[in-house]
């Protein structure tokens, strides 16, 4: 028979050489490879059967889930385009996303009761819902007996590279997330891109741990171990907790996350205890590490590697070298295998990134960078320069030292400009997460009469520290020049999260313009 070249074929290309190594388990359940490719043909002949067509949006909206990752395969098996949803979204930006994506079924998996029948009651038009779990309050049918039920004629699909395989949504951490479109090719060659930098083997025992509506999810570890035939536990939550017992019960070999896993594991109680001893890597992505957490991870002798991408790039485009052994917390590392990049030269074309063209915003290129953004012509066209518009604007501006070590400086979007000087919010931040007793800071601009803008630093404490804004901004003064030094600090218990463990910085701004508001009017 033949085999298509998507996503959807990848079970059963590796059940032709592992169909009884375990490809995916969660907690006791098994699927080996063979039993995936079989579950595959017929969960996509039963969206067929449901009327779904190729090119068609089946949404996901759950916590990790060993069928959602059944169904990502079986969509691309179908031709459908996979939509996993932020879960940490309210019932109205979720209805926004399955409007947007003109997504016809929605499959909801464990762990969102009450926001899935908040957004059923918001009227999105949908062909169906299924559910893997009953959900109460939320008329569905069971997933297994409708896709399994069905007549399981062969999905038709026959995906080539360039068939779109996942609308992902990006984090939305500028403003409102938009939907990247990853075709099969882009996934299968971020996948390459991973293998060539990380060792995952046939032996892997890889946790999916971060969500897989997000890039780091799916992209970092989970594709690449499937590929090469190991072994995926999938992990509905993260807590700290629970994530380091699973280590040591599963004896993990690897895992991705976003820093702020990383860091939670590192500051609670029971990481001096824990057992870590079977985990080879440790991948993270989606921004940057406190130093301290990256240090306390590598004591214990795990080998924590940075990331550096974007949804659109499916995401990986700078990995740190796992091999050479040596801690650059202030790099990013190499270039992915297959991914080119370049800087903005002066003239806004794509120049060799170098000391002499630095800083200046990234641009990438290659065959994992997105196809555009779904039904935004506008945003998708602004997203890409060059001769033949194929270098895709990161937003990020990127920093070569001499020896040719990049450093992410920060967004773009996210500088400010205060009494004439440029204000890199995240150099400022990594000062300021360096104090004793500051667990997390974020640093956004307000306006300011007299220096235009000015910055305003959100700091939370570490567990049993009481924090002093005053004090805090003098230590800061010496470390770092005045017009760097925010002028306003407000200590507070929490910071405004996205889905995806970022600090929502669209939130934060509009936050802290009300916050200096209320404190010049009670001045
Ligand atoms: P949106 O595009 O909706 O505003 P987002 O850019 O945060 O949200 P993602 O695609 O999840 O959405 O994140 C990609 C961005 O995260 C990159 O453009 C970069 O700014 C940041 N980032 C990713 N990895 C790193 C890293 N290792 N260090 C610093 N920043 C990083
Ligand atoms: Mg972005």
């Amino acid at each position: 028979t033949l085999l298509d070249r998507g996503l959807g074929s990848w079970p059963a290309r590796r059940a032709r050489i592992d169909p009884d190594a375990t490809a995916l388990s969660q907690a006791g359940r098994t699927r080996s490879y063979r039993e995936l490719a079989v579950r595959t043909d017929r969960l996509a002949g039963g969206l067929a059967a449901l009327g779904v067509q190729r090119g068609d949006r089946v949404a996901y909206l759950g916590l990790n889930d060993l069928a959602a990752v059944e169904l990502l395969f079986a969509c691309g098996r179908a031709g459908a385009l996979f939509v996993p949803l932020n879960i940490r979204l309210v019932a109205r930006e979720l209805a926004f996303a399955l409007r947007d994506s003109g997504s016809e079924v929605l499959v909801v998996g464990p762990g969102v009761d009450a926001v899935a029948a908040a957004v059923i009651a918001e009227d999105v038009p949908l062909r169906a819902v299924l559910s893997i779990v009953e959900v109460p309050g939320v008329a569905s049918a069971p997933l297994e007996e409708v896709l399994l039920g069905a007549d399981s004629a062969p999905a038709v699909a026959c995906a080539s590279l360039e068939d779109p395989a996942v609308l992902l949504y990006t984090s939305g951490t500028t403003g409102r997330p938009k939907g990247a479109v990853l075709t099969h090719g882009n996934l299968t060659w971020n996948t390459l891109n991973q293998l060539t930098h990380v060792d995952v083997s046939r032996r892997e025992r890889a946790l999916c741990t971060a969500p897989i509506f997000h890039a780091v999810g799916l992209g970092q570890i989970t594709l690449p171990t499937l590929l090469k035939g190991g072994r995926v536990e999938v992990l509905p939550r993260f807590d700290a907790a629970g994530l380091l017992r699973t280590v040591e019960e599963f004896r993990a070999s690897s895992f991705a996350c976003v820093p702020t896993m990383l860091q939670m594991m590192v500051d609670h109680p029971s990481w001096p205890e824990a057992d870590l001893s079977s985990l080879h890597t440790v991948v993270y992505g989606g921004s940057a590490v406190l130093e301290r957490v990256a240090a306390a991870w590598r004591e214990r002798g795990v080998e924590v590697v940075q990331g550096y991408g974007m949804t659109e790039a499916a995401p990986g485009v700078f990995m740190e070298t796992p091999a050479d052994g040596v801690p650059r917390p202030t790099s990013v590392g190499a270039p992915h295998f297959f991914v080119d990049v370049a800087a903005v030269g002066s003239d806004g074309r794509p120049v060799p990134l170098d000391p002499s063209t630095t800083p200046s915003e990234l641009l990438v290129r290659g065959p994992n960078v997105f196809a555009g953004y779904w039904g935004r012509p506008q945003d998708s066209a602004d997203a890409f320069t060059g001769e033949a518009g194929d270098w895709y604007r990161t937003g990020d501006v990127v920093d070569v030292d001499d020896e040719g070590r990049v450093r992410v400086v920060d967004r773009l979007k996210d500088l400010f400009i205060s009494g004439g000087e440029n204000v890199y919010p995240a150099e400022v931040e990594a000062v300021i997460a360096s104090l004793p007793g500051v667990a997390t800071t974020a640093l956004v601009a307000v306006a300011d009469d007299r220096w235009g803008e000015v910055g305003a630093a959100y700091v939370t404490a570490l567990e049993g520290v009481t924090l002093d804004p005053d004090e805090l901004r003098e230590q800061l003064r010496t470390r770092i020049a005045a017009y760097k030094v925010p002028r306003w600090v407000f200590c507070v218990e929490e910071l405004p999260m996205g889905g995806t463990g970022k600090i929502r910085r669209v939130d934060l701004r509009k936050r802290a313009a009300d916050d200096v508001a209320a404190l010049l009017a009670a001045q």
